[in-house]
């Protein structure tokens, strides 16, 4: 195959890709998700399809020939697969791994989105080389049929119509709805990100969802614990580097994120290749303080106006913080009651608790300000925090028991793991929120005042309970702790140990690895997806899609 550039494309006007057409044709949105909000997805098909075009690459055929074509008369740009010239015509071919489209008859078509597109690259030869170009030509390979497409002038105003249409939504900060034709939403690359079986439900109640968000990350979080590692890279493996023990590699596709703790080095190199995979880098100190993240800026500009311009309403933002507050209500409710039905005798005192905590919840959708909402909250908190230690198996010995929170530094092992928990935590919310492309800056109920970020801190409050909370007293009353080795004690401050660390990254990874069934989208996915599923549910708040948000509570 050889490659040919044409020359003199005038950059001083922005020219559409024909993909980006074929985005348009295919769905309104998948094009803006695409163009204007700037998210992409390397799924399997997209992977295929690029298979292929090296397959094809590799026949090294005289007759095929790759050109990069642009024409700023027509907005377009676009690299065609592959020309040929049949009868002394000059013909493009456009190559498709999937199924043709059958008319009532049974003959094979092109599909619409596919006409479009090829259509497009015939236009752009004729406006490019001066030359007339009959038809276009689609080769669907799961069926290996050739569909021909004539190009005639209605085919040549069609094209120019969408053009037009496309430069006129990219210049909107609408996000179009979704398609109504739910079939192309299943083989759409986006849809974990447009997410709009979601979106048909919170339009409609009755809608049952179908799962087209990924039930899993399998890729592993990588946390170096060890003061003094190095972390980079040799070819496509990550290489940890530890002080008296054998290098690690990882190939980078396996890899979710990587977490230094400590005074850990990462090279260049590395962070080079973390950034352009959407790899999470995070810091936590040798204390277990969430230090902060590599923020690449993920997403368009688009998202965070949108975002600023919800989060800077009052009324808008007091409803959210409702919710919020609503939700770790119950599930502190919730996970006493579980408590409670598992103690061998009922206690009074957590039954009195439970009541209370009810009665205060009902209160919070009443809370007309955010003073009045911080009331409450703390006034559940204190509740909760109250009663939970009367969870604490009889047998656990007195060294990891508590009598409330504290932090700051902890004063006690159970608050140690609490804290330790709640740190790993808000690294898990910041790296969903980078990846969805939000402001962390920017949050509803939080006030910027300490290092962490607001965004992040109002929801991690949807998951304290479910990840950490649960996972300590689990723990504790399986006697998984050593009181000595595992922490460590000065004066009145407790810390864990490097062991007591390992331990607990372990218990909350595995914890993050099980599955639950959300109550209202009917579905079920590993906590580790639902932090990012969580994120995303928050955005569609403000994107007309609302009313999923905040609904996680323990059963
Ligand atoms: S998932 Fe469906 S609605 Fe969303 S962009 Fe894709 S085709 Fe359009």
């Amino acid at each position: 195959m050889t490659t040919t550039a044409l020359p003199v494309p005038n950059l001083t006007v922005e020219t559409l890709r024909v993909s980006a057409l074929h985005a348009y044709a295919y769905c309104p949105r998948l094009f803006y998700l695409e163009e204007v909000e700037e998210l992409y997805t390397q799924d399997a098909a997209v992977f295929a399809g690029r298979r292929l075009h090296v397959e094809l690459e590799k026949q090294e055929d005289e007759d095929w020939e790759e050109l990069f074509l642009e024409s700023t008369e027509l907005g377009l740009r676009g690299k065609v697969d592959a020309l040929r010239t049949r009868d002394g015509q000059t013909i493009p071919y456009e190559h498709k791994r999937g199924r043709c489209h059958r008319d009532e008859q049974n003959q094979p078509q092109a599909w619409e989105s596919d006409r479009i597109q090829i259509l497009a690259y015939a236009c752009l030869l004729e406006m490019v080389l001066g030359i007339t170009v009959p038809e276009g030509r689609i080769r669907y390979h799961a069926d290996n049929v050739l569909v021909h497409v004539p190009l005639d002038e209605a085919g040549r105003q069609w094209v120019k119509a969408v053009i037009a249409e496309a430069r006129t939504l990219r210049q909107s900060t609408y996000r179009p709805p979704v398609t109504e034709n739910e079939r192309l939403c299943a083989r759409c690359s986006l849809a974990p990100v447009c997410l709009p079986e979601e979106a048909r439900l919170a339009h409609d109640r009755e809608w049952q969802p179908v799962r087209l968000f990924p039930a899993d990350d399998e890729r592993q979080v990588v946390h170096i614990l060890e003061p003094g590692s190095r972390v980079g890279r040799t070819g496509e493996q990550l290489k940890v580097v530890r002080k008296d023990l054998p290098v690690e590699t990882m190939p980078f596709h396996q890899v979710g994120q990587v977490v230094l703790h400590s005074f850990s080095q990462l090279s260049t190199q590395a962070l080079h290749v973390c950034c352009d995979r959407n790899i999470g880098i995070h810091y936590i100190s040798g204390g277990g303080r969430y230090m902060g993240s590599v923020d690449r800026r993920a997403g368009s500009i688009q998202r965070r106006i949108r975002q600023y311009q919800a989060l800077t309403q009052p009324e808008f933002t007091l409803q959210l913080a409702q919710q919020l507050v609503a939700c770790r209500g119950q599930g502190q409710r919730k996970f006493l009651m579980r408590g409670q039905r598992h103690l061998k005798a009922e206690t009074a005192s957590l039954k009195q608790t439970i009541t209370q905590m009810k009665a205060v919840l009902k209160q919070v959708s009443q809370a007309g300000s955010r003073e009045t909402l911080l009331g409450l909250e703390g006034n559940l908190a204190a509740l909760y925090f109250g009663a939970l230690p009367q969870l604490i198996a009889a047998e656990v010995p007195e060294a990891l028991r508590f009598s409330g929170r504290n932090r700051r530094p902890p004063c006690d092992r159970f608050n140690a793991l609490l804290s330790f928990g709640y740190a790993m935590l808000l690294k898990d919310v910041m790296n969903a929120i980078l990846v969805v492309g939000l402001e962390p800056a920017l949050g509803f109920y939080h006030q910027p005042r300490s290092q962490a970020p607001p965004l992040a801190l109002d929801l991690m409050e949807i998951f304290r309970v479910p990840l950490v909370d649960m996972v300590v007293i689990a723990s504790i009353n399986r006697r998984q702790w050593q009181p000595q080795e595992d922490f460590t004690v000065r004066g009145k401050q407790v810390w864990l140990s490097d062991a007591g660390r390992k331990k607990l990254i372990d218990l909350y990874e595995r914890r993050k690895a099980e599955s639950w069934k959300h109550p209202v989208l009917n579905y079920s996915l590993s906590y580790r997806r639902l932090l990012e599923l969580e994120v995303r549910l928050l955005e569609k708040e403000w994107c007309n899609e609302g009313g999923l948000f905040a609904h996680m509570v323990v059963r």
